[in-house]
């Protein structure tokens, strides 16, 4: 695809709904000037070679767009824009001088999207002229004096936004035939009075115009990430972490080998299990599972299963982390505490750690084992048995 596209980016609205007090542009929204969320987005799109900022003269703004779009082949050009919407457009028009096509953008929409941009150029190639609209989803109806008046059937009636791309001889014929006192409120409007047709693409919500105050501070939400909607299957994908809790115990018993995530212990007891009896892995793997809303290791290890007959704990440790791991999981963290009165767990603790850490894949710091005692209450105390609790965090896998 040629870079034959010319971004024109209107900043020259004035924001007085906005209370702004100057260009709308220039409101900074998450530490960016608004233009330039824009500018981002528009000139990471296939085929765009120029930025044209529109608007009142500001060093500081044209320095932060150049930054926002130091991978165009063509410097950026700023230029002073008109009274109405439409002379600040044909300004554009002509600092586009040789383009191919242009795409007209309102700055006051931060949040384009590349891919809504690409969309719109795409039938634009097609088409000559496109723009991007939204169904209206409010009834409609006209206001009276006295109250409501008729119902406006909304089922063919569509919000248009920006960004409009146009073949750039179609929009400059457009702007030359329009009456000069008409104040259009957009380009595509001005295309469709020379009765040519201009091509409808789905727009995005989430490409809103800042003009309420309560919409600057909906963008400043978006800026910090708190307010994207997102589907369920969206936030699915996200890096949310995760946190799962597990716990297990068995009973301590005179003559068994005690190994702790492989690990072994020097006692005289060990705990007792169907499987090496090891509370510690599998309390974490629990936890694992947990996090990832995937069952329990009794669902992945049944103990009907003879396979699994004295399976040592860093096997169904490192089992479960790749079952995760093929659904899309890796292990962040592991907290674990074991509770025992006997043999000390001190000693022992940095050990485990390091061999804990091995199993899931994870640096030493991002694992913790302690051990506690239980001062002599419950099922667990004066050795009788021994018990394990973990938190485990997971994220996605990007
Ligand atoms: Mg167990």
């Amino acid at each position: 695809m040629s870079s034959d596209l010319a971004v024109i980016l209107l900043g020259a609205g004035g924001g007085n709904r906005l209370g702004a007090g100057g260009s709308k542009a220039l409101i900074r929204i998450g530490g960016k000037v608004m233009a330039r969320w824009a500018a981002e987005a528009l000139c990471a799109a296939e085929g765009v070679s120029r930025l044209i900022a529109v608007g009142p003269p500001d060093p500081a703004q044209t320095a932060s767009l150049k930054e926002a779009c130091e991978g165009l082949t063509e410097e950026i050009v700023a230029v002073r824009g008109g009274a109405r919407r439409r002379d600040s457009v044909w300004a554009g028009l002509m600092a586009a001088q040789g383009r191919e096509m242009v795409l007209v953008h309102d700055a006051a929409r931060p949040f384009v999207s590349t891919q809504l941009a690409e969309r719109v150029i795409a039938a634009a190639r097609v088409d000559d002229a496109a723009v991007p609209a939204i169904p209206v989803a409010d009834t409609l109806v006209r206001g009276e004096e006295r109250g409501v008046g008729d119902l406006v059937p909304r089922e063919d009636l569509w919000a248009v936004q920006t960004p409009q791309v146009f073949r750039r001889d179609l929009l400059v014929e457009a702007h030359r035939q329009a009456d000069p006192s008409w104040d259009a409120p957009d380009d595509g409007s001005m295309v469709r009075r020379l009765g040519r047709r201009v091509a409808l693409v789905p727009g995005d919500s989430e490409n809103f115009k800042v003009t309420w105050p309560k919409d600057l501070g909906r963008a400043r939400l978006i800026a910090t990430g708190l307010e994207w909607f997102r589907s369920p299957a969206e936030e699915e994908q996200m890096q949310y972490p995760r946190v799962g809790f597990g716990w297990d115990v068995h009973p301590l018993r005179e003559g068994r080998p005690f190994h702790l995530v492989g690990v072994e212990l020097t006692t005289e007891f060990g705990p007792l299990g169907h499987s090496d009896g090891d509370p510690l892995s599998h309390a974490v793997a629990d936890a694992l599972l947990g996090a990832a809303g995937a069952g329990d290791i009794g669902l992945l290890f049944p103990d009907t299963d003879p396979r699994y007959k004295g399976m040592p704990g860093p096997d169904l440790l490192r089992e479960t982390v790749d079952h995760l791991y093929r659904q899309g999981w890796r292990p962040l963290q592991v907290d674990a505490v074991l509770i025992l009165d006997r043999p000390k767990i001190a000693p022992h603790r940095e050990t485990l750690r390091a061999r804990l850490a091995e199993i899931l894949g994870l640096p030493a710091s991002a694992v913790s084992v302690k051990g506690k005692r239980t001062e002599g209450l419950g099922g667990l105390a004066d050795g009788a048995g021994v018990g394990a609790q973990a938190v485990a965090t997971l994220v996605r896998q990007r």
